[in-house]
């Protein structure tokens, strides 16, 4: 995996004012994933990208494990069982890839590849859930999910296969449970994203924009590099509406049977596509240290007494590596100038450089994913690498959340709306109602991502009937 022979070493990334040039080229270049695989809509991950995955959904694990069971349901859902829920299946009907026989033999009952799985996990909570003890049931799996996407599709973005998809599932006794648990799941994704190191936005999704059966949708969206919007994360408050579908009651301490409130949410591995896009530069990925599957590259610089220099950088090696640091010693035969360039590619979070002279002192060269270069001594390197690897993290954050802060701009008109959307989001007074909302977006020729939740706004006069409310919504061009 150090040492791949898969990708032009030479080659030389397309600026990052260029976007979606600069992301295709390095998703390749960086080996995440190959878009060569000849199925539109789905891609192969290389096995460095797949190192960078596992962590991050390690994470994920981590946050949900504590109170959610991680489970897996089957691929296919039989026609019956999907074609039940009939706004469910509005959301979907056009996406949705069918098997419809085995072998030669025509299939008496044709089988949907999973676009999302509430048709396939809800029959079985009907018959898993009994009583209130039974609840709150939260279960969560990571699988793979089909849809036939017509629009133009993205690696890791939009896809017709999507690797990596965690639904989870929770079942409750009452909505307001329910709406309670949509609130933990909005701040676990909170944490995840910090822990990448992203900033994002929080908001309710107007109603026309809902999951397909929910009684409403909060949302997760990072800012791209070129100002438009990436739904990286959803919750959404399920009512009833599948409990009736597919009669999932329970009974009540009184001995009633009730029908349950649901929830679900979900991310896929778009969340690899925002890490990627917002901290990556002209030199490559630059990931944070949690996930990056070499935390640390040792570079020997082989002058003078090379063994000596060797056997100097594998004692750091396994030094780093005895204190649990993913560390890799580069002993290729690249110059170091070709090393320093294949690791800053693959995001490396810290080079040390060990050269002669650097020995003689007792020292390494320490040079952070972010250019900052100091001299550290021998002494003590694990801890002065657990302290830069903090210190990176933050500087990753403060970068990121600049980038933000300079998308996000509040407007009072259609016409400034429609001008900041062309560049980033715009905060516009909205007084909530659908007629002005769909009037918003036709004019402003922006998509709205919502009320934005947890902050609270001063009354201004909505930007289409001027009504005065406290109201807003964020709009922007969405991937
Ligand atoms: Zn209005």
């Amino acid at each position: 995996m150090t040492d791949s022979k898969m990708i032009n070493k030479q080659a030389k990334l397309p600026a990052k004012e260029d976007f979606s040039e600069w992301y295709h080229e390095l998703l390749t270049m960086a080996e995440v994933v190959d878009n060569r695989y000849p199925v539109k809509g789905m891609c192969v991950w290389f096995p460095f990208g797949y190192a960078i995955k596992k962590n991050v959904y390690a994470i994920i694990r981590e946050l949900l494990d504590p109170d959610h069971q991680e489970t897996q349901f089957p691929l296919l859902i039989p026609e019956n069982e999907f074609m039940k829920e009939a706004q469910h299946i509005k959301g979907f009907e056009e996406e949705v890839y069918w098997v419809t026989s085995g072998g030669t033999s025509p299939l008496d009952v044709k089988l949907a590849l999973r676009p999302t799985s509430e048709t396939a996990i809800y029959p079985m909570f009907k018959l898993w859930i009994r009583s209130h003890a039974d609840l709150p049931l939260r279960i969560y799996q990571i699988v793979n999910t089909f849809r036939y996407e017509t629009k133009h599709t993205r690696p890791l973005i939009r896809l017709r296969e999507i690797t990596s998809f965690k639904e989870a599932h929770t079942v409750h006794a009452t909505w307001e449970e329910a709406a309670g648990q949509v609130e933990v799941a909005i701040a676990r994704y909170s944490e995840f994203y910090r822990r990448l190191a992203l900033p994002f936005l929080v908001s309710r999704r107007p109603s026309w924009d809902k999951f397909p059966g929910a009684d409403y949708t909060t949302a997760i969206d990072v800012i791209m590099p070129d100002g438009k919007t990436l739904q990286v994360g959803t919750a959404h408050h399920l009512g009833s509406t599948f409990a009736k579908t597919y009669e999932i009651t329970y009974e009540a301490e009184n001995g009633e049977q009730k029908l349950v409130s649901q929830t679900c949410y979900g991310i896929s591995e778009r969340c690899i596509a925002a890490l990627i896009s917002v901290h990556g530069d002209a030199n490559g990925l630059a990931l944070p240290w949690e996930v990056a599957p070499t935390q640390v590259a040792i570079v020997p610089i082989l002058l003078g007494d090379k063994e000596k220099v060797l056997a100097v950088s594998r004692q750091l090696q396994d030094e780093l590596s005895s204190a649990r640091v993913r560390v890799q010693l580069d002993t290729s035969d690249d110059r170091p100038g070709a090393k320093f360039y294949k690791w800053e590619m693959k995001g490396v979070p810290i080079r040390l450089e060990v050269g002669p002279r650097d020995i003689e002192k007792g020292v390494v060269t320490l040079v952070r994913r972010d250019k900052v270069k100091k001299t550290v001594p021998m002494e003590g390197l694990v801890q002065a690498i657990n302290k830069e690897a903090e210190e990176l993290q933050a500087a990753l954050f403060a970068k990121a959340m600049n980038h933000h802060e300079a998308m996000v701009k509040k407007v009072v008109s259609i016409e400034d709306a429609k001008v900041q959307t062309q560049v980033g989001v715009a905060l516009v007074p909205w007084c909530g109602s659908v007629e002005c909302g769909h009037e918003l977006e036709d004019r402003v020729e922006a998509n709205m991502l919502g009320e934005p939740q947890y902050v609270t706004f001063p009354e201004a006069a909505c930007a289409v009937c001027g009504k005065m409310s406290a109201g807003r919504t964020y709009m922007a061009r969405q991937y």
